[in-house]
């Protein structure tokens, strides 16, 4: 286990146990996983002094995943769902479940049990020495491809140096948070989200539990190449504006050949030199100002749509139904029973 973050130890003030602990799983094409989902966490309960909540998100899945959560809560009156009216992406997901959570202490995590809930047990010892952030740091992940650590390395890396130096290294989004660090959290609406990034950008006393990443427990995984670019892309343009820098930085490289293009070319007339009619040393120029002029452009359409998509205002997510709302009284009634 990582030491305590030097920075913020002194501000620990000791608390109790979350009498409420509730755990946000979005949920998108997983029926093979609800079974043995149920399973653990199950015994998973079993072993928790304290209530447990169950937020589960349908990502507008179009298998049968809704169904078997749909029966889930109506046998489990800790289990709560959120049907969203479309698959709205995993970011969105995790937050419409943090929204809906009312425990003391909040654990998102993954559905398909890659994030072993036994970690959980630690995270709690962590949140009661006073950690409002406990995250979990891969120290290895089984059963992942090759290229998908590679690419996951490669990821928190670039983030870190070039975004967002503050992200702590090889840490997903399991994590728990505290109450009052989700209630921050929930006030930044932000359309383009990248939530590590803002609960990592939140402060609060933050900490790192290690644990080993399991292999999917069923199915395959919900985040092909397409998806993870695209989520780099929002990370890395949430949260900084280093790429409309960039631009910049290569007009000016590209400016600085030009010049010296168009020295050697003084040069080269006026001492002679042996010059060829210059078409391709033309071209070169021509196309390299262009390709910098269109990214740039590029770039800056980027983050003008993002505030255009802002600036609509529209809700992050939509509820389409819900299944297992009771009150809570109820709830931890039907908890106490199912003990
Ligand atoms: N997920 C989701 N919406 C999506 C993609 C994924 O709710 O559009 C869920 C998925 O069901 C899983 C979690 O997010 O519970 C993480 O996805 P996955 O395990 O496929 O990602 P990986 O662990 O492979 O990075
Ligand atoms: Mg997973």
């Amino acid at each position: 286990m990582k030491q305590a973050d030097p920075n913020t130890a002194h501000l620990l003030c000791p608390r109790a146990r979350p009498a409420r602990l509730s755990l946000v799983l979005p949920v998108y094409d997983e029926q093979a996983v609800i079974a043995p989902l149920r399973a653990a966490v199950n015994d998973f309960a079993r072993a928790l002094p304290g209530e447990l909540e169950l937020v589960l998100v349908n990502d507008g899945s179009s298998d049968q995943t809704l169904a078997l959560l749909a029966e889930w809560a109506a046998s489990d009156a800790r289990v709560r769902v959120l049907h969203l009216s479309r698959n709205f992406g995993h970011q969105i997901a995790a937050t419409a479940g943090l929204d809906y959570a009312t425990g003391d202490a909040v654990v998102l995590l993954d559905a398909d049990l890659q994030d072993p809930l036994v970690v959980i047990h630690r995270m709690i010892d962590r949140y009661c020495q006073g950690y409002d952030v406990v995250y979990g740091q891969r120290e290895s992940r089984a059963g992942e491809s090759a290229y998908k650590r590679f690419t996951a390395w490669a990821f928190y890396r670039i983030m870190r140096s070039l975004v967002y130096r503050r992200l702590p290294p090889d840490v997903g989004d399991f994590r728990l948070i505290s109450r009052q660090c989700l209630n921050a959290v929930g006030e930044m609406r932000e359309t383009h989200r990248f939530l590590r990034g803002m609960v990592a950008w939140v402060g609060f006393p933050q900490v790192a539990v290690a644990y080993h990443r399991q292999p999917r427990v069923a199915g395959s995984t919900k985040y092909p190449l397409r998806k993870m670019l695209a989520f780099s892309w929002i990370a890395a343009t949430s949260f900084s504006t280093l790429p409309l820098r960039l631009s910049m930085i290569m007009g000016a490289l590209v400016g600085m050949i030009g010049i010296e293009e168009g020295i050697r070319a003084l040069l080269a007339y006026s001492l002679g030199w042996y010059t060829v009619p210059g078409w391709t040393s033309l071209t070169v120029l021509v196309s390299l100002i262009g390709s910098a002029l269109l990214m740039s452009i590029g770039i800056l359409g980027e983050y003008v749509a993002k505030l255009y998509e802002q600036s609509k205002g529209r809700p992050l997510y939509i509820v389409a139904r819900t299944f297992g709302t009771c009150s809570n009284a109820e709830r931890s009634d039907a908890a106490a029973n199912l003990k």
